[in-house]
């Protein structure tokens, strides 16, 4: 099973140790980062394995891989060779790896190694793209039979991850750290197991030292979250695509109810920038469902095998589960914004109510198909005319653009009489985007019910306003955790049971808050 391996970037070899003992019930392997101690403390690294009593690997990164050493090749050899001086027959007391770049020859300390059980990780870093040929560079890196190949590039977009998923499979007998370093292969460190991954480097993000590498996952939730040590070949992968994916609470939801009813399943955010790579990737990682979120609703309608009737009728889709044929689209925004919103407003139907709708794009869709089949009468307001106009159109709403500071402002009085409820359904004030208001010109009259579909952060400057001006308000926390149970349903075919809902709803929104704070 792939390990988590603690980064330890600490200056003193002190501070390493307490980071290690807070965290040590997280980690599998430590990774001494000597490059990154203060150079008097580098005299002392013979003796961390045995006061870190768990395995160790030995690193001195160069600056030129992304690390912090800057002497010369020399000054490195001569480090390298007094942390595996003095060998122990007890090989507990030795380091357990040593990281060597591909490009290091120096034989003798190679021996020396591998005499006394040190085995040698060899190391190859592009911090600025990726490697043409995967495979034929992991071959071509292995001078012996024990060493481990440790392959590591930075990616810019899914394809590059899509690229080292093949490369993995293309080498199965081959023990290998493959790391793909960015936001974009989140999911490659969290299913290192799936990627025939050794370990998975983390770091313990929220002491203050500086992680081992850029998007090092944090030890704790790694651990804890992603229960990232009993993720095995059986384990059942679902999870989320869209971009930038920062702020998502279904991996926090997913992840904890598996937890809590002990299901061999994990939920992982899969941020892309492209439809067709992510499902080569899920297909090849046989992910069994998936949550679609911001910027995707509709694009994936192109990728489906067949839609639920919801989907027909509102042309997006947030849930895709897979069959024999294909993916298969669904929509639970819709039962989850109606459920939530009638219990916010403690009715059972939208009739009388005239609701101004702010946006037109995916999640807009199942507002606006809800509101009418509720019975409500609505506004739809837009930056995009064209895209209010339409989804307007077959419920015979009204429709408009975005009130502007120096343009049209006119459709401030149409808003005025459509004003019982109003609906946030915009990326505006999400966290990741701009945080502003998308109706700042609009003033409250205090007498609206309002509610903003965003609940990162809990609370927007748009709803602050509202919330100022005495209106009633709800953000969309309420409304994401009711279509993830849908979704839980379409995912297993199950229901979460009452119990577990409970226990999860207890920590809640603080829980999450929690996490996303530390
Ligand atoms: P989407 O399809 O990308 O639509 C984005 C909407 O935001 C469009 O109406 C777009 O207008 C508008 N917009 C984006 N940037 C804008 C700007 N700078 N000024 C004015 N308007 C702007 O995204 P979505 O899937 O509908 O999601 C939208 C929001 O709803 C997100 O914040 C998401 O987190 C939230 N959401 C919440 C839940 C929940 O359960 N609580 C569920 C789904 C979505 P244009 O058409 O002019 O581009």
């Amino acid at each position: 099973m792939s390990k988590n391996c603690l980064c330890l970037t600490a200056k003193t070899i002190k501070r390493n140790l307490e980071i290690l003992n807070k965290y040590r019930k997280f980690a599998d392997i430590a990774e001494l980062r000597v490059d990154c101690l203060d150079s008097d403390e580098r005299l002392y690294i013979r003796r961390f394995p045995e006061l870190a009593g768990l395995p160790v690997i030995l690193t001195i990164r160069r600056d030129v891989d992304g690390g912090y050493f800057s002497g010369g090749e020399g000054a490195r050899v001569k480090l390298l060779a007094n942390g595996l001086a003095y060998a122990n027959a007890d090989r507990r007391l030795n380091f357990a790896y040593v990281d060597i770049e591909d490009d290091f020859d120096v034989p003798s300390l190679e021996e020396a190694a591998r005499t006394f059980g040190t085995r040698i990780i060899r190391s190859f870093h592009e911090l600025n793209g990726t490697i043409d040929n995967v495979p034929a560079k992991i071959k071509s890196m292995q001078r012996s039979g024990d060493e481990i190949i440790k392959c590591a590039y930075a990616v810019k977009s899914t394809s590059d991850v899509l690229q080292m998923l093949k490369a993995s499979r293309e080498c199965p007998n081959q023990d290998k750290i493959l790391i793909c370093m960015g936001h974009y292969g989140i999911y490659s460190r969290i299913l290192a197991e799936k990627f025939g991954s050794f370990l998975t480097y983390s770091s313990a993000l929220s002491e203050s030292e500086v992680p081992g590498a850029p998007g090092q996952m944090d030890v704790r939730e790694l651990a804890e979250l992603y229960r990232f040590q009993k993720i095995t070949n059986k384990t059942k992968i679902y999870g989320l695509i869209g971009y930038p994916l920062k702020a998502s609470v279904s991996p926090w939801f997913f992840n904890t109810i598996y937890n809590l009813e002990n299901t061999d399943a994990v939920y992982v955010p899969f941020p892309a920038d492209s439809i067709s790579h992510i499902l080569e990737i899920a297909k090849t990682l046989n992910v069994q469902g998936l949550s679609i979120t911001v910027p995707y609703k509709e694009a994936i309608l192109n990728e489906l095998a067949e839609i639920t009737p919801v989907v027909q009728a509102i042309g997006a889709s947030n849930t895709i589960s897979h069959s024999e044929n294909g993916w298969v689209g669904d929509n639970t925004d819709c039962a989850g914004f109606s459920a939530s919103l009638l219990d916010f407003l403690g009715k059972k139907n939208l009739k009388n109510q005239k609701i101004t709708i702010i946006g037109a794009g995916g999640v807009a869709r199942a507002v606006a198909s809800e509101v009418f089949r509720l019975g409500g009468k609505a506004l739809i307001i837009n930056r995009t005319i064209h895209k209010a106009r339409n989804l307007a159109a077959p419920y015979n709403f009204r429709w408009g653009g975005l009130p502007q500071n120096g343009g049209d402002t006119k459709v401030l009085d149409l808003i005025s009489k459509y004003n019982d409820v109003m609906v946030q359904t915009t990326s505006v004030g999400m966290e990741g985007y701009e945080a502003s208001d998308p109706l700042e010109l609009y003033s409250f009259t205090g007498k609206e019910a309002v509610m903003d579909l965003i609940y990162t952060p809990a609370v927007t400057p748009f709803l602050k306003r509202a919330m100022m001006s005495g209106c009633k308000t709800i953000n969309g926390y309420d409304m994401v955790i009711r279509q993830a149970c849908l979704q839980y349903t379409r995912f297993t075919g199950g229901e979460i049971p009452e119990k577990l809902l409970v226990q999860v709803n207890i920590s809640g929104a603080n829980a999450w808050n929690k996490i996303r704070s530390a």
